[in-house]
């Protein structure tokens, strides 16, 4: 627009309605407030605006009746500390404030405020412009509001979220890292030293018998140990090291950036040295061992999984070597360790694939000078290694319960051997078969028995069981049951390796056994060592005290044979006479001369 036509359109409407009008219609038709002031606080103009809003008219509120009306008394104290500027010539800043309705509403304004002078330049009114903010006042408040509530949820989130890290990577009992946390950790170092071409040590810790505290102490105070020997551990490893508990009383303890093995053996050393001073729980002293197996990154293994696999092989070598040691992760025990997992596998399918065979090895009366029985002694020929000899095979069959099965297939073939023997004309040849543990326990070892007996129609007379002292004492009652009922049906027991185990003389004269088979390790020395003659000699007098026969295994000498007979051993069994064999060849024997 050209300047001259705003000119000439201004002029215009001023005509229309003079200078006043056009002021008067510009205050009473804005929507704004608008409140005019002497510098002493007198109102003098409240716009049509204002009276709206408010419910006030302009007469209800003029002069000093404002106060108190549009603005509460509280607030008029801030209000006399603005004339008091605008009386000093000063302009009072921007402010938000509020204006009071008839109704008792609070309206929020910004307040704008200007002041105009007269013709001396003195400070003469105070002009205050507002514009309605409670909407935005309330929004801005509502906003505050949710942002305050927003900030909750977050830190309660934030909480929740330490939580659940803690328990997802925390033990709960030791506050230790756990197993996951050990994992990532372990991850961590390897790579970190796959990086730097350094060491990582693994050191996984099990204490010894600590099932036996939880069973005679209970399992607060096993948890209180649990936490003794957490804090213990980290009190004892450099600073760098990482200890977790992998659960029950399992540890593992990461070791970055180690210079060689002989670092961690210290380590190893130190723990060992302090556990045994004795950890104090409420003024009562426990004594605690542990074992250990040790791995190191990257000679052992080259990733997670196997390091931390090596190290507990290692850690149970620790605990066959009889606890309370250390040991370091060697190849041979993994090669072990496969071999007997094979084995077990094998074993599993041997009785159907017929691989087992029963050898027997005869037993010679000494004073008749003839064979009168047998030892039944399993053999397996296995497809791949051979011919292998009972210690190679029976303790894995043991610790799988294996040993059950075979066991009575043991059983049952001699039996059947011995009806076979009987039948052609063979007679009175005692079947002496070894019966494990697991056997004995057996709920229904005696009904199976008799059901092998009825099966192969053998005489039971001629039945003879070995248990051995450990198995006897495991549990004297049991024992003493099961014997006597194997007495009642006419089998007889004789008591295997005597000597190696407890000897306990008070329980031998409560079994009721019918033979002591003297172990060949007390015959290994009988010319050299005089204990083991005297010892000998008091074995075979006690037996004969208590009316028990006696029997010597592992004869291999004539001296050996003479001094037993010379000592009034009844029976004599071993390589002197002959090996264990196949039937056919033991049958052989049966009628053959001895001329020692
Ligand atoms: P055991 O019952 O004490 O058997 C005697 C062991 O001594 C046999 O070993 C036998 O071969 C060996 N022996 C006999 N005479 C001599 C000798 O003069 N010198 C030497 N050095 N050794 C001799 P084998 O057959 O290797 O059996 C070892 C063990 O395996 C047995 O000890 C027995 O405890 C167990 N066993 C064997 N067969 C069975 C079975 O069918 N069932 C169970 N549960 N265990 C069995
Ligand atoms: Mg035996
Ligand atoms: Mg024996």
């Amino acid at each position: 627009m050209e300047a001259n036509e705003k000119d000439k359109l201004g002029k215009e409407f001023k005509s229309l309605m003079g200078e006043e009008e056009f002021a008067r219609i510009i205050v009473d038709n804005s929507n704004i407030f608008i409140n005019v002031w002497t510098v002493n606080g007198i109102l003098i103009k409240f716009n049509k605006y204002c009276q709206r809003i408010t419910g006030f008219s302009e007469e209800e509120v003029l002069g000093t009746n404002w106060k108190g009306r549009i603005v509460s008394n509280e607030v008029c104290q801030d209000i006399d500390e603005l004339f008091d500027m605008y009386k000093e010539g000063r302009v009072p800043p921007t402010i938000e404030g509020e204006i009071l309705c008839k109704d008792g509403k609070h309206v929020k304004v910004l307040w704008n405020n200007s002041l105009i002078f007269d013709k001396n330049n003195n400070p003469r009114y105070g002009i205050s412009l507002g514009i309605d903010i409670t909407q935005t006042k309330d929004f801005e408040q509502r906003l505050g509001e949710s942002y305050k509530e927003l900030e909750k949820i977050y830190s309660e989130n934030k909480k929740a979220e330490e939580t659940i890290y803690k328990l997802a990577y925390y033990d709960v009992l030791t506050k230790l890292p756990n197993k996951t946390l050990a994992m990532k950790e372990l991850d961590y170092n390897i790579n970190e030293a796959k990086k730097k071409n350094t060491k990582v040590g693994l050191l996984s810790i099990d204490l010894d018998n600590f099932k036996d505290i939880n069973d005679t102490l209970g399992h607060n105070f096993g948890d209180i140990i649990l936490k003794q020997v957490a804090d213990f551990i980290i009190n004892l490893i450099p600073k760098d090291y990482t200890v977790a508990r992998l659960g029950g009383d399992e540890f593992l303890i990461i070791a970055p950036n180690i210079k060689d093995a002989f670092e961690l053996e210290q380590c190893a050393l130190r723990l060992k040295a302090e556990f045994e001073k004795s950890f104090n729980l409420n003024s009562r002293e426990v004594y605690i061992t542990f074992s250990m197996g040790i791995s190191i990154f990257p000679k052992d293994a080259d990733d997670r999984q196997s390091l931390y696999k090596i190290a507990d092989i290692a850690m149970y070598h620790a605990k066959r070597l009889g606890k309370n040691n250390y040991q370091f992760y060697i190849k041979e025990l993994s090669d072990n360790i496969k071999y007997k997992l094979d084995l077990e596998r094998d074993l599993r399918e041997a009785i159907k694939r017929e691989e087992f065979a029963v050898y027997y090895q005869p037993q010679f009366d000494i004073k008749q000078g003839k064979i009168t029985g047998v030892e039944a002694l399993i053999r397996w020929n296995h497809p791949k290694n051979g011919f292998l000899a009972p210690s190679e095979f029976i303790p894995i069959a043991e610790a799988t319960g294996l040993i059950v099965p075979i066991g009575e297939w043991v059983l049952y073939m001699a039996c059947l051997q011995h009806k076979e023997w009987t039948e052609k004309g063979y007679k009175d040849i005692r079947m002496s078969v070894n019966i494990s543990a697991r056997q004995f326990e057996q709920k229904n070892f005696i009904e199976n028995l008799k059901e092998i007996l009825e099966d192969t129609e053998m005489n039971p007379c001629f039945l003879e069981v070995e248990i051995t002292e450990s198995i006897a004492l495991m549990d004297v009652e049991y024992t003493i049951t099961i014997l006597n009922q194997l007495q009642d049906m006419g089998i007889k027991v004789s008591l295997d390796d005597f000597g190696t185990g407890y000897s306990s003389l008070n329980y031998l004269k409560r079994l009721p056994i019918d033979t002591i088979k003297i172990d060949k390790s007390f015959l290994e020395n009988i010319a050299i060592e005089k204990n083991d003659t005297i010892l000998t000699k008091t074995v075979i007098e006690l037996a004969r005290n208590l009316k028990l026969y006696t029997i010597a295994e592992g004869v291999e000498t004539v001296d050996q044979y003479k001094f037993l007979r010379d000592n009034s051993c009844d029976m004599v069994q071993g390589y002197l006479f002959s090996k264990p064999m196949p039937k056919d060849e033991i049958e052989k024997l049966f009628f053959s001369d001895f001329n020692i």
